[in-house]
């Protein structure tokens, strides 16, 4: 964990949960909270819940008064127009979200975006005043093949071309295909030697500006191996899908990042 990027623990809760149970998991959280669970110093750590669209505005009042952050889990390039079925970034914003995740994998291989459709859509987070957290990473097959720098690189430069320029907002998720969901997460190690890569791409373009930008992990990660990740110096925080889901294993993994409750 560096000293100058404040981490980062994002919850992404994909599509489960219908409405009623994302307010009930924060109104639960929230009885936690009066009833004496510390939440961290936000200065520690920041936390950001990722719901699904329709959840979005209902949590959104619940999260503020926890203080945690309301992200959304993709948004639509542009702003208004013709695009049925569209959410734009200032939809969002207007929900309240104050960020949003960029090129998961699902929706890179369910929906077919390719690096130049989240490229874009980076830009029209920054543009509504989001934090984007973009998210790259191989498959299982390309890592075989050794190409895991090669394939970041790709999609990170595509973004990196998209954004007009330097923004300490933009956030990088580290999300090795074959680790999402599977148990099987990444050895920090190597994740770390990842995320420098990713570091030095953004240097190559915006300078000692790249030392502001945040670069998670994401893929398998659960209040028992959080600390591996949170301890590596180039990662800066986590995009957790499985763990986030139960309250107990949430409740784990931000008490394991952050254990020394406010004074
Ligand atoms: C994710 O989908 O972003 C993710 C990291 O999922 P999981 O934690 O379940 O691997």
């Amino acid at each position: 964990m560096s000293a100058v990027r404040r981490p980062l623990l994002a919850a992404n809760w994909k599509m489960h949960k219908t409405v009623g149970e994302s307010v009930a998991f924060v109104r639960e959280w929230s009885r936690r909270v009066a009833d004496g669970w510390a939440l961290p110093n936000a200065a520690e750590v920041e936390l950001v819940v990722c719901p699904t669209a329709l959840a979005l505005a209902p949590v959104a009042p619940l999260l503020d008064a926890l203080g945690v952050g309301l992200g959304a889990q993709d948004l639509d390039v542009g702003s208004e127009g013709a695009v049925t079925g569209g959410v734009s970034g200032y939809l969002l914003a207007e929900a309240l979200a104050t960020h949003v995740i960029v090129g998961h994998s699902e929706r890179r291989r369910l929906f077919g975006e390719a690096d130049g459709v989240v490229a874009a859509k980076a830009a029209a987070a920054l543009a509504a005043g989001l934090t984007p957290i973009v998210c790259v990473g191989e498959t299982e097959a390309e890592r075989q093949a050794g190409e895991t720098k090669r394939v970041v690189t790709g999609q990170l430069r595509a973004v990196l071309e998209a954004v007009p320029a330097a923004d300490a907002r933009l956030t990088v998720a580290y999300e090795p295909l074959w680790a999402i969901g599977t148990g099987r997460g990444a050895h920090p190690s190597d994740a770390s030697e990842v995320a420098s890569w990713l570091r030095a791409l953004v240097a190559e373009r915006w300078g000692a500006a790249a030392g502001a930008v945040r670069i998670l992990y994401g893929g398998s990660v659960t209040a028992g191996n959080v600390l591996g990740f949170w301890q590596a110096d180039a990662i800066d925080g986590a995009l957790v899908g499985g763990a986030s889901l139960e309250m107990e294993s949430w409740l784990a993994l931000v008490r394991t990042v952050a254990p020394t409750p406010p004074a």
